[in-house]
């Protein structure tokens, strides 16, 4: 069977007023991030955003312009990659073509000098996590990507580093394989205890993988928290919108009474939503998820009238863009469309939301 106990706790990471500059340009722009032991760390943000360049300075494959990045405590940045001692995997597999999986995987535990006997058992238990058992004899050229990523992993991993660093480990995978690695790699962290520090610009994965995800922007983290409160708890539009899909809507803010605000959006829908302390007066930005969206064919209680725009079966959601009056746009998934048929567009409906459903932006 599996491994089940962890046979190691990770290293914690502290990143401290971490620049990269080339030029004049910082790639990486005054970044602090304390990475607890044993964490599942994501960096996401989009192209450009610095999210690697990061990651090379962890790994040391870069150095710093300033800053320091510690160890358990102990600083890093001026000892070089190999002595980390830190597992790595990247886009590309970059296995070796000419070496079996179990040589592949064993590979650096040789550079290490591990005895040969030891070897051999770390070997066929990372290949047992893996799930590569049945493969170890077979040479790179007849698995598929999935499979090597797999292996490249398993090399990531055989030495039981204290800190996993991923690079977009998945983007050349497609969706369904994509998917199912996520949830492997899930388990193996579970399974090994190190410190993964994963690089995504795919929302979705950080989602579904992470303790915790860091968001970039241009060089700098403009957010960092648990998935959940990330997407429920954006702290900016750029957040809202980069992490999920979003709605989100200008209104003004009519009444504050108590904890609720009262407010009315461009098309003169008016609704109820949780005050901030730092919001009072005049106008805000909201968030509301699509997926939090009320729909009936029927007005209701408070609700609005949108006409449909689009209309998509999903199969376990329905994705239907709308407008409200007033041309703002609204995007709206619905699971629970009964026995109704398919709106079409044109179609009006009847839309609400209600305070707890909406998150007003600072
Ligand atoms: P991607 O997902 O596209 O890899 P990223 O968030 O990982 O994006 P980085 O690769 O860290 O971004 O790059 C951050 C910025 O630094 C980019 O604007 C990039 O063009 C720039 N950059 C990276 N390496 C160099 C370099 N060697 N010389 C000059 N600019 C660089």
């Amino acid at each position: 069977g599996r491994l089940r106990e962890r046979d190691s706790i990770g290293s914690s990471i502290a990143v401290r007023d971490a620049v990269k500059r080339y030029g004049s340009f910082h790639a990486v722009d005054r970044i602090s991030i304390d990475i607890e032991p044993g964490e599942f760390i994501t960096l996401l943000g989009p192209s450009g955003s610095g999210k690697t360049t990061l990651l090379n300075l962890v790994a040391g494959f870069q150095s710093l312009d300033n800053g320091e990045i510690l160890v358990d405590g102990k600083p890093v940045h001026n000892v070089p990659t190999h002595k980390r001692g830190f597992g790595m995997v990247f886009q590309s597999y970059a296995l070796f073509p000419n070496m079996t999986v179990s040589q592949n995987v064993a590979f650096p535990l040789r550079m290490a000098g591990v005895d040969r006997a030891t070897a051999e058992r770390r070997v066929a238990e990372t290949l047992e996590i893996m799930r590569l058992t049945e493969h170890a004899t077979k040479s790179p050229s007849q698995m598929s990507g999935g499979q090597q990523q797999r292996v490249a992993i398993a090399r990531a991993i055989v030495r039981r580093p204290k800190v996993v660093l991923m690079d977009e480990p998945l983007s050349a995978l497609d969706r369904r394989l994509r998917e199912s690695i996520q949830i492997e790699i899930r388990d193996l962290h579970r399974t090994i205890g190190s410190t993964i520090l994963f690089v995504t610009h795919d929302q979705g994965e950080a989602l579904t993988m992470s303790d915790r995800i860091a968001v970039l922007n241009a060089g700098k983290i403009v957010q960092i928290g648990r998935p959940l409160d990330i997407y429920r708890h954006p702290i900016d539009r750029f957040v809202a919108s980069f992490v999920g899909e979003s709605n989100l809507i200008e209104a003004e803010i009519l009444q504050k009474r108590g904890s609720t605000l009262t407010m009315k959006s461009r098309a003169g829908y008016v609704f109820n939503a949780e005050s901030r302390d730092t919001i009072d007066v005049g106008r805000a930005t909201v968030l509301v998820r699509p997926e939090r969206i009320a729909v009936s064919n029927e007005p209701t209680t408070n609700s609005a009238p949108v006409s449909v725009t689009s209309a998509i079966f999903l199969g376990e959601i329905l994705r239907i863009e709308a407008q409200m009056e007033g041309g703002e746009p609204l995007l709206i998934r619905c699971t629970d469309m009964a026995d109704r048929p398919l709106p079409t567009i044109g179609d009006r409906l009847h839309v609400s939301w209600g305070a707890a459903d909406c998150w007003v932006l600072a």
